[in-house]
């Protein structure tokens, strides 16, 4: 199945390596599994996310997938703009997912899409072309974008090869199957 039609960049706000290591993580993770290209970390710089990130895209894909930690998110969030790209900033308190994502969908221009920390700026909701709402209740940043990638791609990622994957597997009903990249099969 075809590779996404955007340039799409996760930023992460406010990462402290001792507090957020997983949830960070996780949120590059997703970004990585379900369509974007580049993710970035706000807050403090950990060698260790790029790593696991990185190792993760050298077995199963993607090794082009760009890991940025301690990045600057005033100074990234204003060159976005000035390229031309478009920021969407998951919060609660934004528009309802359902209501705008034919609006995104249709745009052509990069996208931005910025997941909060414990306490996001005023300014983020200001630069937002999009504060994006998926549902009104609290919940986590993973799942944020998740479904916001989920509805933007309209599922399709899901099925999506990375042509670079040593690793893949094979969907079993039951148990694991890994494929290595020359055809070696192996059960575990
Ligand atoms: N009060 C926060 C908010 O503005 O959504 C919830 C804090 S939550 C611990 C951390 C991050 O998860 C938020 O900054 C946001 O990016 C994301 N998030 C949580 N719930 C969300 C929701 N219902 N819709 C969109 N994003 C959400």
């Amino acid at each position: 199945m075809s590779a996404p039609k955007w340039r799409i960049t996760v930023l992460k706000l406010d990462h402290r390596p001792e507090r957020d290591k997983r949830l960070t993580t996780h949120v590059g993770l997703t970004a990585r599994a379900f369509g974007a290209s580049e993710f970035w970390s706000a807050g403090l710089k950990d060698t260790n996310i790029m790593d696991t990130i990185q190792q993760v895209s050298n077995q199963w894909g993607k090794k082009d997938f760009i890991v940025l930690t301690g990045v600057k998110w005033k100074t990234r969030l204003r060159q976005w703009k000035e390229e031309n790209g478009e920021v969407i900033h998951l919060t609660m308190y934004g528009l309802h997912v359902d209501d705008v994502i034919d609006d995104i969908r249709r745009s052509q221009q990069p996208k931005l899409v910025v997941v909060g920390g414990p306490k996001v700026p005023n300014q983020i909701y200001q630069l937002a072309d999009y504060n994006v709402a998926v549902g009104h209740q609290p919940h986590s940043e993973v799942a944020a974008l998740s479904i916001f990638l989920d509805r933007l791609f309209e599922g399709q990622m899901l099925r999506w090869e990375f042509p670079d994957a040593v690793l893949r597997i094979q969907a079993t009903s039951h148990g694991k199957r890994i494929i290595e990249a020359e055809e070696k099969k192996r059960a575990i």
